[in-house]
């Protein structure tokens, strides 16, 4: 059943998520941008607020309308929730000729992720397959992982840097979710229209004030559906990528890229499906204690490709090349999937503008016209 719930009601479904003792986090305004954080309810939301995103430019700003979720992703990824930037795992104290191993074990909270955008739930798809069903599973993650309930928001108006219809994930969300919402603004009418995707969610819908949504609504939703595919910022061309950057390994292109980037790591920081991390072990200054420490890390530092005597990724050039090669190619051959979702995030990040879409884009276009010199000179 699809409800449709008038926005004097919305809050009845904080109300029917708090009563579950969930944590609710959401979208907040913090530092002029859109961060994830805990929300008590409706008031928590940056309602009236838009966002415009470039290369290198993100922009808070108001919005024409009273919407609730007119603005897409900010800097801030789901995966801090479900694979925090730091964390200590464990302690260690001196105890007589030996030591103790103090478990870093904590209660983790039923949390309830609302506002969560279709190439989001893709990137958690991502990043399960890494954590969660490989070879080496992250016990915390799992934790994390099983005690969420996800309340997805439909794009209405993609940013400029957003591209998940090229990838296959969004603008609207086609599973992974226990609840999804479209907002729809139509003929004066202000309302949202709620789709359970799992028994929990149908569970939750049922302490959710609405009626069933008619025809026309759900029509009107599927026509903002309709018209967001069609107003992505960015577009990225993904017939035969994976082929394109293995040939084009030695291309004049990586240097040009290479000149502008700075090795900053934001790129990697901001994207929801990275998982690369350090472990730190840090000793007490009296010497009957240590901790081990888990920190996101970048494969934009020197050090992150450190093997026993040097670096393997010794020049900016080799480390964005692995990079946009793992993301758009070599991540196929190992998890069967592409490692970008197309969030945008990398592009509207980086200090100097460097754009995915872009790159991939040159490089195609330099082979077609490698392809049209050559059968010229022929
Ligand atoms: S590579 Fe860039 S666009 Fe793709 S998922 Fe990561 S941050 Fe988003
Ligand atoms: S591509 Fe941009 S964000 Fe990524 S490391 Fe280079 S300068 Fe930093």
């Amino acid at each position: 059943m699809i409800l449709a719930v008038e926005k004097k009601d919305f809050q009845s479904l904080f109300d029917a998520l708090s009563s579950e003792n969930y944590q609710i986090i959401g979208p907040a305004v913090d530092n002029s941008a859109m961060i994830y954080d805990e929300i008590s309810g409706v008031d928590g939301l940056p309602v009236g607020y838009t966002d415009e995103q470039d290369g290198g430019k993100y922009r808070l700003v108001k919005s024409d309308r009273e919407a609730y979720f007119d603005y897409v992703v900010g800097q801030h990824t789901w995966k801090r929730y479900l694979y925090p930037p730091d964390k200590k795992l464990f302690d260690l104290k001196l105890k007589g000729n030996g030591f103790e191993v103090i478990d870093n074990k904590h209660e983790i909270p039923k949390r309830a992720f609302i506002g969560m955008r279709a190439c989001e739930i893709e990137a958690i798809r991502v990043q399960d397959m890494i954590l969660l069903d490989g070879p080496y599973k992250d016990a915390d993650y799992e934790k994390c992982r099983r005690n969420i309930f996800i309340v997805a928001v439909n794009c209405a108006r993609p940013g400029g840097t957003c591209f998940c219809t090229s990838m296959g994930t969004g603008p609207k969300a086609k599973n992974g979710f226990d609840l999804a919402i479209t907002e729809v603004f139509e003929d004066n009418d202000h309302y949202f229209l709620i789709e359970s995707g799992t028994k929990s969610g149908e569970n939750i819908m049922k302490n959710v004030k609405g009626r069933e949504a008619g025809e026309k609504q759900i029509q009107a939703a599927e026509r903002i559906m309709k018209e967001a595919e069609g107003r992505m910022g960015r577009k990225l061309e993904t017939e035969g990528i994976k082929e394109l950057l293995y040939r084009n390994f030695e291309n004049p292109r990586w240097d040009e890229v290479a000149n502008r980037c700075l090795s900053c790591g934001n790129c990697t920081l901001v994207c929801p499906t990275c998982f690369c991390v350090n472990i730190k072990d840090i000793s007490g200054l009296e010497g009957d204690s240590a901790q081990r420490l888990r920190k996101w890390d970048s494969c934009f530092t020197l050090a992150h490709s450190y093997i026993y005597g040097g670096s393997v990724r010794t020049s900016a050039k080799s480390r964005y090349r692995q990079w946009l090669t793992h993301k758009l190619a070599s991540w196929i051959d190992q998890f069967g999937m592409s490692g970008c979702v197309g969030c945008g995030r990398c592009i509207t990040w980086c200090p100097v503008g460097i754009d995915i879409t872009e790159e991939a884009r040159a490089i195609r276009e330099s082979e077609r016209k490698g392809k049209v010199s050559a059968s010229n000179e022929e």
